[in-house]
């Protein structure tokens, strides 16, 4: 069965509407209607999620299921009636989907939703349906669907090329394609968005629309500049990091300026590093929007945590090797009355360890896991500057990384790995 099988193959066919009729585009909204989905294999999968996410009374009908539709099943998002398919399924339906490619049978359930007056999309052969799936991308709230005029891979192509100048728009300038109109409901607001590692790749998309769609962005040092590079022109970008002052003088600044951007109308995103709640303040800045009645939307993003082991090749976790990853910060040494980390508790653990902000305080960190019992040939990396164009890899051991590190003159931002995840993957976890 044909991936594109839902729209005709030729402009003039089209199922009961006549030759000649062109398809008419509609958006159903199907909150608590019924929609019948005739077969249970790789169609049936594809299609059913977006008519999940439209909120529609899904019944499926299928003796047999894939297990992606069967964990819906499981989850209770969807009914299901393991048999084929029998015309009073239909009762009460607005609409059909044949995900079967016996044209025997999908005939069948044709001429009973003909019968009943029910729109019947057909993945076998689109002349037999009175309905089409487009090819369709969302976009935040924006959704576009493509009829290709009889051709799908058109539709496709034209989808492509949209979505692609949706997710491109911030790079020119003007208003975004995709603002909403008059500035919309998003003005005197504030997003806390993650920019993930550093790769500007790295960022959510929504993280990327909220983005281009920002009148004001206020950015981390750690944030990736290219993403900074592509704001549109107009854009207000407060560098967050030349702010004067000391750390809690700065953040009291940032916090300042984030409500009274907002206060004044603007829709204010601020651009953290890494995940905007993982040792990125985000949490305060969140409060003090909070207490000064702002609104604000958290984006979570791809933490170093997790990207920069990655990006060398490291799995946090490895079945059977480590089944449990602590992320601590190092800024505090162990030593300290400041310290809220129990040093000496991460010392006895197996699993992984993930050091932030840990090179100045690394001697002290290391000795300080040594004297506890963790074991000194305990596999050891630091990754600098990991997804960027300036990463470097040193791999140690406990008991020498703090060497190696100095050795190799590594310098922030760097994350520090400990555990035996280090070496479960060998040359082949490098890309
Ligand atoms: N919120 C961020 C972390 C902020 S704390 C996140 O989720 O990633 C800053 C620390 O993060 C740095 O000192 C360093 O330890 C780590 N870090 C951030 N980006 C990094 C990168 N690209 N490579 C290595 N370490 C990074």
């Amino acid at each position: 069965m044909s991936e594109f099988a839902s729209e005709p193959s030729g402009a003039a066919a089209g199922g009961s509407g006549g030759p000649s009729a062109n398809a008419y585009p509609l958006g159903l909204r199907l909150a608590g209607l019924r929609v019948v989905v005739v077969g249970g294999g790789a169609v049936a999968t594809r299609r059913v999620p977006a008519l999940l996410d439209a909120g529609a009374d899904v019944l499926l009908v299928a003796p047999d299921l894939t297990p992606a539709l069967r964990a819906h099943v499981d989850a209770g998002r969807l009914h299901w009636v393991s048999r084929r398919f029998a015309a009073d399924d239909l009762d009460g339906a607005w609409l059909v989907q044949v995900a079967i490619d016996d044209p025997t049978a999908a005939a069948t359930v044709s001429a009973a939703a003909a019968e009943r007056r029910i729109f019947c999309v057909r993945a076998d052969d689109r002349n037999a349906a009175t309905a089409w799936t487009p090819a369709v991308t969302r976009y935040g709230p924006v959704t576009v669907a493509v009829l290709g005029g009889g051709d799908p891979r058109r539709a496709v192509s034209v989808r492509d090329a949209i979505r692609a100048l949706l997710v491109s728009d911030s790079a020119g300038p003007g208003e975004p394609l995709n603002a909403p109109a008059g500035g919309g409901d998003r003005r005197g607001r504030v997003a806390l968005v993650g920019a993930g590692p550093g790769d500007p790749e790295l960022i959510t998309l929504r993280g990327w629309r909220l983005l281009s769609e920002a009148d004001v962005v206020v950015a981390d040092r750690l944030v990736p500049g290219l993403l900074l590079d592509e704001l549109r022109t107009g854009v207000e970008l407060v560098d967050a990091s030349k702010i004067p002052y000391g750390p809690s003088r700065t953040q009291e600044e940032i916090n300042r300026i984030l409500v009274d951007r907002a206060l004044a109308g603007a829709f204010v995103v601020r651009l953290k590093g890494g995940d905007p709640y993982v040792f990125g303040r985000g949490g305060e800045e969140l409060l003090a929007c909070a207490a000064a009645g702002v609104p604000v939307t958290v984006v979570p993003g791809v933490t170093s945590s997790i990207a920069a082991p990655a990006a060398a090749g490291i799995p946090v976790t490895h079945r059977s090797v480590a089944h449990e990853f602590t992320v601590v910060s190092g800024h505090v040494a162990p030593e300290s009355p400041d310290s809220l980390v129990r040093w000496e508790a991460l010392a006895g653990l197996r699993g992984t360890l993930v050091i932030l902000m840990g090179l100045k305080n690394l001697p002290s960190i290391a000795s300080t896991l040594l004297a506890h019992g963790r074991a000194p040939g305990t596999p050891a990396a630091v990754i600098q500057e990991a997804t960027t164009g300036g990463q470097r890899i040193v791999r140690s051991t406990l008991g020498e990384v703090t060497d190696a590190v100095t050795a190799a003159g590594l310098r922030p931002p760097a994350v520090v790995v400990v555990g035996d995840v280090v070496e479960a993957l060998g040359v082949a976890g490098l890309t």
